[in-house]
């Protein structure tokens, strides 16, 4: 089966999970899943599945980006957050699905890896950095939707004050040894809401110092003020 063959079994499947936000579906179909996996697993890139991406990371398994996706309610005028781009992968649906996205990984390598890709893809409205998520991006702030691909021990606040009025943020939440909950967080009236919408297994969202592989980061670290 080619590749493009693939990925339209791939989309197919998304529908028949359930996904039938066709907004969605075309981003998904536009995004070459092969190029954001390393070559070693690019015959599997359509199978659905979380693969390896190097740093002990994983791509996320694309129905779970598309759920999370369809639980933020984007559209064109929205400004995101996501934190946690890894690959890039999901950074390039969203890109394709809202105004403007903001993308902080903490590993270098991967950002720099999911820059090159969003570059060629023309995904010229997403602004990607090394940082430290759980810090949020307060120079950016506030924002209509903040995605987190990482699973935080509970909602953060950092996060929470950074939700524009309207805003959602979807995010999972547990620790990795009980089961986590992707839940979907709404600033309504001032006022947080939470709602617990499916549980997950993510990998932890690490506080701290972003990872400096391969030499000084701090020529791509964020620096705020700027
Ligand atoms: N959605 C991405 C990757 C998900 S894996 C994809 O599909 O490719 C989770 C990612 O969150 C990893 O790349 C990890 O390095 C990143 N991460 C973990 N803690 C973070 C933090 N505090 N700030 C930014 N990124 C973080």
């Amino acid at each position: 089966m080619t590749q493009d063959a693939q990925k339209i079994r791939l989309i197919l499947e998304l529908r028949q999970a359930g996904i039938t936000n066709t907004e969605i579906l075309a981003a998904m179909e536009r995004v070459p899943r092969d190029r954001f996996v390393p070559k070693a697993f690019g015959d599997r890139a359509y199978d659905g599945m979380a693969l390896p991406i190097g740093h002990g990371q994983t791509i996320s398994q694309p129905v779970v980006v598309a759920r999370m996706i369809a639980a933020l309610h984007l559209n064109d005028r929205i400004k995101v957050l996501e934190i946690g781009a890894g690959s890039g992968y999901q950074t390039a649906i969203l890109s394709y699905l809202s105004r403007r996205v903001y993308a902080i990984e903490r590993h270098r390598d991967l950002l720099l890896g999911a820059q090159k890709l969003l570059d060629e893809m023309r995904c010229y409205n997403v602004t990607a950095v090394v940082g430290d998520g759980t810090l949020g991006w307060p120079d950016q702030a506030p924002f209509e939707r903040i995605i987190v691909s990482a699973a935080a021990p509970e909602i953060p606040t950092v996060l929470t004050d950074q939700l524009a009025e309207g805003g959602v943020m979807v995010i999972p939440v547990g620790d990795q040894r009980r089961d986590q909950m992707i839940m979907r967080v709404t600033r309504r009236d001032g006022e947080i809401h939470t709602e617990d919408l499916w549980p997950v297994r993510f990998l932890p969202l690490v506080p701290g110092r972003p990872e400096a592989e391969g030499g000084d980061a701090s020529s791509s670290e964020r620096t705020f003020g700027q």
